[in-house]
């Protein structure tokens, strides 16, 4: 019977990584069916833990991984026999294949759903650089501002106790049609905390357990785009580019700092995809005080960052995106200027639906 299980769970996890369901089917039964009841019950569970889980998660895998590896090889070496290895490989697959299917259970199932693009209303024209650049010149407006009353205020306090960013969350998600709002996760310290300092990782969430994991370097106007970005993947948006959109959508319509933090994210990517020429003008644009703000990311960045371990986690993470049908891999970050500039919003940043005619 455990034969068969095994088996069966092999079975199981090769047929969904090789014969997805189609993206409406995920979209009905997953995203808006199983996963926002899902998420709903386990992120107030482990935005209780004082600790993250994936820490345990991963402290948990690597022991048995030892376990199962190291228990092959002594009894190969005993019974001087190669079978007993055969059988250990065997249940490394077994392992594997059920965190793959718990994967895909949990979270990752929502990287086959409708694309948000195909949900909401777009304009079909290719989007020029002087459009970028306009919107870049918006956000440095907004960023003028919005400086002395978002400093004023300040970023004291757990973005997850924001009463303003998480009404912004559930707002931007009426909008959209979600059928349920999502549970915010609290931003957590991790024992990987070192390796998102060195990789220049600013957050993640945990698909095992519904968290929030966060660069603990993140300066404190960072944090709340920081935050919506995650809680819009837990919120079922696994794309980068639409987590990014909703995540800054969601700062939009929330206080002054998170609204500062929000603008000061899409001004950094803005500038990112901008020729030079086009760029000097948005720098030119910009006062002092955001101007500062930036640099003292830039310097958090250049303080921290192993530029090796970088391009391991982007190659990583790539690879992951790539794995999990993501085509374009991590440029799918630069997406989100393209989908805010081709998305059509009513009374200011309210995107418009899409009908959709069976
Ligand atoms: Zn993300």
């Amino acid at each position: 019977v455990i034969r068969l299980t095994q088996l069966a769970i092999v079975a199981l996890a090769a047929a969904a990584a090789l014969f997805p369901m189609p993206a409406d089917e995920v979209e009905r039964l997953y995203s808006r069916g199983i996963y926002p009841r899902v998420q709903t019950l386990v992120t107030p569970l482990t935005n209780q833990l004082p600790f993250a889980l994936l820490d345990v998660l991963l402290i948990g895998a690597g022991g048995a991984l030892l376990a199962v590896i190291g228990g092959a090889c002594l009894s190969a070496w005993r019974t001087r026999r190669f079978r007993p290895l055969g059988a250990g490989i065997a249940n490394v697959v077994v392992l594997a294949a059920a965190g793959y299917l718990a994967f895909l259970v949990l979270w990752g199932l929502n990287y086959r759903r409708v694309p948000l693009s195909d949900r909401i209303a777009q304009e079909a024209s290719a989007v020029s650089e002087e459009r970028v650049l306009q919107l870049g010149l918006r956000a440095a407006a907004a960023l003028n501002r919005l400086h002395e009353p978002a400093h004023a205020t300040g970023w004291a306090g757990e973005a997850s106790r924001n009463r303003e960013l998480v009404a912004g969350l559930a707002a931007v998600q009426r909008a959209l049609g979600d059928p349920r709002e999502a549970e915010p996760g609290r931003l957590k310290p991790t024992l990987l905390g070192p390796y998102f300092r060195g990789s220049g990782v600013d957050g993640m969430i945990n698909p095992f357990g519904l968290e929030v994991l966060a660069n603990p370097d993140l300066l404190p106007f960072e944090r709340p785009f920081v935050a919506a970005h995650e809680w819009a993947h837990l919120a079922g948006y696994a794309d980068e580019a639409e987590a990014s959109f909703v995540g800054w959508l969601a700062c939009l319509s929330a206080d002054a700092p998170a609204q500062y933090s929000g603008w000061l994210f899409l001004y950094w990517q803005v500038s990112g995809t901008l020729a030079a020429s086009a760029r000097t003008q948005l720098t030119d644009a910009l006062a002092e005080g955001p101007r500062d703000d930036l640099r003292a990311i830039v310097e958090r960045m250049r303080r921290s960052e192993w530029p090796a371990l970088r391009r391991a986690g982007r190659a990583v993470y790539d690879q992951y995106l790539k794995a999990n049908r993501v085509d374009e891999g991590i440029r799918s970050y630069d997406r989100v200027v393209t989908l805010i500039l081709r998305t059509e919003f009513a009374d200011g940043w309210t995107p418009v639906r899409r009908e959709i005619t069976p």
